[in-house]
């Protein structure tokens, strides 16, 4: 069995996450006391292989940013272990912490207010290395070389400000400072996800070059299940603050075996005719993350629930009769391969 918590640990893995839990405060009353707390990443548990894209999928609030931003450490986490490059990180040790967040950078959604509009971007860019004693000189040399490779000519370029570049041109901005301090680990936030469709494209093949000249791992988080299926090896799917199916990318898409997975991608647009599926979409909104229900907390939404599901929390478990190797995992007690259920239309 493999329970919450009890992943094997990898050797080769770049990143694990271990039982990695974010509750954050509600407070009400006129003495702003602590009501509730919204439960926004409880218990998860994955790797990342060198090399990987790891894809991240799940409705809005389901904690997917929240897990990023946990393991950068711009939030702190009440739980849990994050080991990377095989060394635990430790966020009292603020010289290791620096180091490990040079090497794990994040490009987030909204291109322009990641940006110092009052400094010309080539400052912006030299900002980290100078920050990590490197000299101006070669910090300068360096930006020039990044423009480059984020495919904008450093003549034109290197001293405009954010707010007289396109949104595409910001993101590659972002892209460029982002791979100034040589990460080994990028985790790219809905990084895409304001951008033109055209424009997007480019944006996701400049990462897919990146990736295969520098040797770059990615978290790749989207709302966009498309765009996640282009990118991703793997795809890990959460649903209010769990992980409730991770695999490689062809399983998940097409032998997926969490009823949530499958109303996911069956609101999936396709223009492939085979792709369709008639598996109910998702109805009904998640359930309030303060008082998350018992058992599973997908039954409330699942046409599959049993009494068991009510009361027993599922753990994520080997996806039988799929994946012989244990690379795809699903936390549900009717698995399709354990009960027979399936998750073609009723
Ligand atoms: Fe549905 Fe039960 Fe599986 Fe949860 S454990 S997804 S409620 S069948």
């Amino acid at each position: 069995m493999t329970g919450p918590g009890h992943l094997p640990e990898r050797q080769e893995a770049l990143l694990a996450v271990r039982e990695l839990r974010k509750y954050f405060p509600v407070r009400g009353g006129i003495l702003n006391r602590t009501v509730g707390q919204v439960q926004a990443v409880d218990d998860v548990n994955f790797d990342v292989q060198p090399g990987e894209v790891l894809g991240i999928v799940g409705e809005s609030g389901c904690g997917k940013s929240t897990t990023a931003r946990l393991i950068m450490h711009l939030i702190r986490a009440d739980a849990g272990r994050i080991t990377f490059d095989g060394e635990p990180v430790r966020p009292d040790d603020t010289a290791a912490l620096r180091e490990v967040r040079r090497r794990m950078q994040m490009v987030f959604q909204d291109s322009y207010s990641s940006l110092n509009p009052r400094l010309p971007i080539e400052d912006t860019i030299m900002f980290g290395p100078r920050v990590h004693g490197v000299s101006a000189k070669a910090a300068r040399t360096r930006a020039r070389e990044l423009f480059s490779l984020v495919g904008l000519d450093p003549s034109q370029f290197i001293r405009r400000y954010p707010h007289e570049l396109s949104g595409g041109q910001r993101q590659r901005v972002n892209i460029a400072r982002a791979l100034a301090l040589e990460p080994r680990l990028l985790i790219l936030d809905e990084a895409v996800s304001a951008l033109d469709k055209s424009v997007e494209a480019q944006v996701l093949n400049l990462l897919q070059a990146l990736r295969r000249e520098l040797g770059l791992t990615y978290i790749f988080i989207s709302h966009d299940l498309n765009v996640v299926q282009y990118m991703s090896d793997r795809v890990l799917v959460m649903y209010l603050g769990k992980v409730v199916e991770i695999g490689p990318t062809t399983a998940i898409y097409n032998r997926m075996q969490h009823p949530y997975t499958s109303a996911l991608l069956s609101a999936m647009p396709s223009m492939d005719p085979d792709q369709r599926t008639e598996t109910p979409p998702l109805v009904g909104d998640p359930p309030n993350p303060i008082d998350p229900p018992p058992g599973c907390r997908f039954h409330t939404r699942c046409r599959f629930a049993e009494d068991m599901c009510r009361h027993t929390e599922p753990g994520l478990e080997a996806a039988a009769g799929v994946q012989a190797d244990g690379s795809h995992l699903v936390a549900c007690h009717m698995r399709v391969a354990g009960s027979g259920h399936s998750l073609a239309p009723d």
